[in-house]
């Protein structure tokens, strides 16, 4: 049975508005940071309290986002009738958001982009070394690579769950194909999305003239329990 957004509670549909307005705002960032081409790249969060998920519609320019052509989503991946026109499909990137919220309960927000610079190390196979304080901050060590893996079924989606709840990072490089970010919200895993494009590109500047200088692991669990517990208007 279809969900009908405008039959829920108000309170739900309120809380979805509100979702919508932020996913729609914040996929401005995508371009702004340099992280997208044409209309590769998604941002997806999920609406506080249900199983509902918002996420960008297929093959629209950023430039033409607004809040009312976010396509909202059930975990399982499938649109609900959410008052978008027809032809607005969710992400083809949908089902592998909608598997990271079935089985990271605590992540509220997921981004996918080809960033260049990390799409570079996803290409090679390589993770990124900490090697940066900034990465033991926001990373807590190596931005690690997930598997090869295809459109059509779970294996994406089976892939950064598998990779991410082994690693502190919120971020995976998907081999051969770019970054997955994940957040607390959708601000975060923006947040994450360019922090990673930024460590790819310095690390890899960083290469060209020689090798990188590793940070001992204890440094790098002070560095992240600092950042993650200490720092900032706690
Ligand atoms: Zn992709």
């Amino acid at each position: 049975m279809t969900i009908v957004l405008n039959q829920l509670p108000s309170t739900i549909q309120d809380s979805v508005a509100r979702t919508r307005q932020r996913v729609s705002d914040l996929h401005a960032e995508l371009p702004r940071n340099e992280l997208v081409v044409w209309t590769a790249g998604n941002v997806s969060e999920r609406v506080p309290g249900t199983d509902l998920f918002v996420i960008k519609p297929s093959g629209v320019s950023y430039d033409e986002l607004a809040p009312e052509f976010m396509v909202v989503c059930t975990l399982d991946g499938t649109k609900i009738d959410d008052g978008t026109p027809d032809r607005l499909q969710p992400s083809s990137d949908t089902a592998a958001h909608a598997y990271v919220y079935r089985h990271m309960e605590e992540i509220g927000g997921v981004v996918h982009t080809h960033s260049t610079y990390a799409t570079a190390w996803a290409a090679r196979g390589e993770e990124i070394p900490c090697v940066l304080t900034m990465m033991g901050d926001e990373f807590g060590g190596a931005i690690p690579i997930g598997p090869f893996a295809i459109i059509g079924d779970d294996s994406i989606g089976r892939g950064i769950v598998e990779t991410l709840k082994t690693s502190r990072s919120r971020a995976v490089l998907m081999q051969n194909h770019g970054p997955f970010t994940i957040g607390t919200d959708a601000r975060d895993a923006v947040k994450a999305a360019v922090m990673c494009e930024e460590v790819a590109r310095t690390v890899h500047i960083a290469r060209q003239l020689g090798a990188t200088i590793p940070i001992p692991p204890e440094t790098i669990d002070r560095l992240f329990d600092r950042y993650q517990n200490v720092y900032g208007q706690h």
